[in-house]
């Protein structure tokens, strides 16, 4: 199942919207297809990958985790070392590029915590396209450090005033402003779901991880018992697995936020959660956490990149098929796992990521020693220290804010350092 057919992966996927939009998406698709026998736009690809991602990223041995669990060795893909901190860089880079390609002028995306949004606003910014970020008001407010990064590299964030004022109203602003303007315009979605083409493509576009993962451990002579990833939309999990997923072996293992505990509204755990259902949401048929009448139900985990109701539909078909296995972690377990690979590998993980790090932890256990199991460190958690911190040091975080809150209000100096506000594409 290494692609689509006409759009499905088994009994999930599709491309559900309005008519206007359908025309969009056809485009996309013929656009995406050619470009993928493109020699010139996959050299460019690579070029972008190498000198501005930074890729290939490090695939590390974990040896003081690995004496620590006894088990199978443990090995971590270092993808939060990519530009902009995670591996969301790689679909940006991608769709951006194929834009330029198709003679768009004009970027738009959603973003939720806003992960999405900064990879967004920094490739639109490397490539020079205008980009415009909707964002509910509610996470505008919620996620100030992103929406600065994204004001920084040139984006317009628009906050939306709508319903919930949150991810999924951003998606339906996103949508009908795609639909308006679709002949300037392209719309990147971040994960690997959304109406058909977008699964196929965001996947493709992230199994630049998986493929150097099958080349280094090939390299190496590492022998990979499991592959585990955590899951959210299902991007970085896809990328990583896409390469050995016609293969009988390694194991996939996908690990789902398990928040705070099992109860409807407490975790978002879409492929075994008490409130998880087959529907139709936003385009596309796959497994959601969907309320008794349909309604899209309140997700909860303390890593915003999973805290998400749906799941892409090539992974929920995975999982039915038990190709892919679904496990997950809850908070406690990956703050623990960020805590034990910062203290015994030097490395911090996102907390996203921390959760397959956690579900790794147990399996490297059920492994022989000569062989491996690979974490993918999805991206890395400088970005969250502002959850972490008034968890493990709540008392001086709080003291550690209002010196800041005060020094803000008497500080000269930097009332006195006003900018410029430079637009993009200004002379200096
Ligand atoms: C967004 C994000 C995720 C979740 O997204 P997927 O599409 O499931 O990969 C995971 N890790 C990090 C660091 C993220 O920013």
């Amino acid at each position: 199942m290494a692609y689509s057919t006409d759009g499905f992966f088994n009994q999930y996927g599709g491309k559900y919207v309005a008519e206007v939009l359908r025309q969009a998406l056809d485009e996309l698709e013929s656009a995406f297809f050619n470009s993928q026998q493109d020699e010139q736009f996959q050299n460019e690809l690579a070029g972008l990958r190498k000198d501005y991602i930074g890729r290939e990223t490090p695939l590390l041995f974990a040896e003081h985790a690995t004496g620590l669990c006894g088990g199978g060795r443990i090995y971590i893909k270092q993808e939060g070392l990519a530009n902009t901190g995670a591996h969301k860089i790689n679909n940006a880079i991608g769709q951006v590029l194929l834009a330029k390609r198709m003679g768009k002028t004009r970027i738009i995306a959603e973003t939720g915590a806003g992960q999405h949004g900064v990879a967004t606003a920094a490739a639109c910014a490397k490539l020079g396209m205008k980009c415009t970020v909707y964002m509910g008001e509610v996470d505008v407010r919620r996620q100030q450090p992103n929406v600065a990064a994204m004001e920084l590299y040139g984006a317009e964030v628009r906050a939306v005033t709508n319903g919930s004022r949150t991810l999924k109203d951003a998606i339906n602003e996103a949508m009908r402003d795609w639909a308006a303007n679709f002949e300037n315009t392209h719309y990147v979605i971040g994960s690997a779901l959304g109406p058909a083409p977008f699964p196929d493509m965001v996947r493709t576009f992230q199994s630049v991880i998986g493929n150097e993962v099958k080349r280094q451990t090939a390299e190496r002579g590492i022998e990979i018992a499991a592959l585990c990833a955590c899951c959210g939309g299902g991007s970085n999990a896809i990328g990583f697995f896409s390469p050995f997923i016609d293969e009988d072996s390694p194991r996939l293992v996908a690990v789902e936020a398990g928040g705070i505990g099992s109860g409807t509204g407490q975790n978002a755990v879409r492929m075994t959660g008490s409130a998880a259902r087959d529907g139709i949401v936003h385009g596309y048929k796959s497994r959601f956490l969907l309320t008794e009448d349909g309604q899209v139900a309140s997700t909860r985990s303390i890593s915003a990149g999973l805290d998400y109701p749906g799941i892409g539909p090539q992974l929920a078909a995975l999982g039915r098929t038990g190709r892919i296995e679904f496990t997950s972690a809850t908070d406690q377990e990956a703050l623990e796992a960020v805590q034990f690979f910062a203290k015994n590998e030097g490395v911090l993980f996102a907390l996203e990521s921390a959760h397959a790090g956690a579900a790794a932890l147990k399996i490297a256990k059920q492994i022989p020693a000569d062989k491996a199991v690979i974490i993918n460190m999805s991206g890395r958690g400088d970005k969250d220290i502002f959850i972490t911190s008034p968890v493990f040091r709540p008392a001086e975080w709080k003291t550690f804010l209002s010196a800041e809150l005060e020094r803000l209000d008497e500080n000269t100096d930097i009332h006195n350092a006003r900018c410029m506000k430079t637009e993009q594409g200004t002379k200096i």
